[in-house]
């Protein structure tokens, strides 16, 4: 087991013009579950191959148990990598598939079954040892490829985008699957996902990339509840959180009809008269219309068992914008109806319309 360190990375491939990862400072703890997550093309990978050492990195350093590794090859590295596409050997077993690399590091035989077996164990493989790939599920060939990780005992446990082949269902018993085994192994994992579902589910800890900077890193409830800017805001939580830019005045923002009370710490933060207002689709309480709110006419529900979204439009500051809150599963408005939204203000967050930065929530800063 062992801490990682990027220390103030940066890698620029020859011929880009600009990083693919610019500056990343990011301590992993020991035994910590930590997804990088983002959209295509964030840097996400590069992040991990770095830590991998399949990418020579252009300025800063890379510490692993607090020993700089920035450039040791690979295989010293003492890292086990699963990726997207696990390519098991098609004509070895299972436990030749998972003892293979522990035959090349030099490991005893009886070390060696000792191993596999436990791991076999783990990951609910027992009963395939003696099959050969073709004859396993695609989940399964997945735990191969992972529980051949695994027996190595590495420190630290590289994954990338592993679920992304998966269907729907499996994805979620694989995401559970993997995330009970970190606890149980408590080996330092870095985790890379595009899809935020996936990295709220798993991680104890998320760092969110946008065009190779490191936008914020967090525990799920800090992100979902303190997004430092628009681009975390609006890339966490499903569906995506709704953001208005608003109009404000004195003493407060309008928010349709209604004017809801900011601070005069708060009001001192905002430049100019505008400001852009964010709110979760489970934050934005639904009733009859008319009252004094946000009017939304509905255009779409969704519905998905306990819960329902409901989809509409609705006229904020001159425009007409689009607005998701979440209703009842069964009792709900129909298409076509109007309704009104009030946000529970004390889940109101505001963030400044030019930089996209948080400013803070309705009374209080930051
Ligand atoms: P992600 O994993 O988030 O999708 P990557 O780390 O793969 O992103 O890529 C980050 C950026 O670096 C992208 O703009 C991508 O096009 C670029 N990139 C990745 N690999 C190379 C390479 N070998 N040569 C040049 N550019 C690359």
């Amino acid at each position: 087991m062992a801490n990682v360190v990027y220390d103030n990375i940066t890698l620029q491939y020859p011929g880009t013009d600009r990083p693919a990862v610019a500056g990343l400072a990011l301590d992993i703890e020991d035994g910590e579950f930590l997804v990088l997550v983002g959209p295509s093309g964030c840097g996400k990978s590069t992040a991990l191959r770095m830590l991998a050492g399949l990418e020579e990195v252009t300025d800063g350093r890379i510490l692993i148990d607090d020993e700089d590794m920035t450039h040791v090859s690979p295989k010293d590295r003492d890292i086990a990598m699963v990726f997207q596409n696990y390519a098991l050997y098609p004509h070895m077993t299972v436990a030749e598939n998972m003892r293979f690399a522990l035959k090349i590091a030099g490991v005893s035989k009886d070390e060696r079954r000792r191993r596999v077996e436990a791991v076999a164990e783990q990951l609910d493989l027992s009963d395939y040892l003696d099959r050969k790939p073709k004859a396993l599920s695609g989940g399964q060939r997945q735990r191969v490829a992972m529980g051949r990780a695994i027996v190595r005992e590495p420190k630290v446990f590289l994954m990338d985008e592993p679920l992304s082949n998966r269907d729907a269902k499996l994805r979620v018993q694989t995401r559970s699957r993997i995330a009970t085994l970190q606890r149980e192994l408590g080996v330092t994992k870095v985790y890379v996902t595009h899809d935020q579902t996936e990295a709220l589910t798993m991680g104890d800890r998320i760092a969110v990339m946008k065009l190779g900077v490191l936008q914020q890193v967090g525990t799920p409830r800090q992100l979902l509840d303190h997004p430092v800017n628009t681009f975390v805001a609006g890339f966490t939580g499903s569906p995506a959180m709704n953001l208005f830019t608003a109009e404000v005045t004195d003493d407060g923002v309008l928010f349709g009809n209604v004017v809801l009370p900011i601070s005069v710490d708060v009001r001192a933060a905002i430049r100019g008269d505008r400001v852009v207002i964010g709110v979760r689709p489970e934050d934005l309480v639904v009733g009859p219309a008319g009252l004094e709110s946000l009017q939304i006419t509905a255009t779409l529900i969704e519905e998905l068992g306990a819960d329902g979204y409901l989809f509409g439009t609705a006229p904020l500051a001159g425009d007409a914008v689009s607005v998701v809150a979440r209703v009842d599963g069964r009792n709900h408005p129909e298409v076509g109806e109007s309704v009104s939204a009030l946000p529970v203000s004390e889940r109101v967050h505001l963030f400044d319309p030019g930089s996209g930065r948080r400013i803070g929530s309705l009374s209080e800063r930051g």
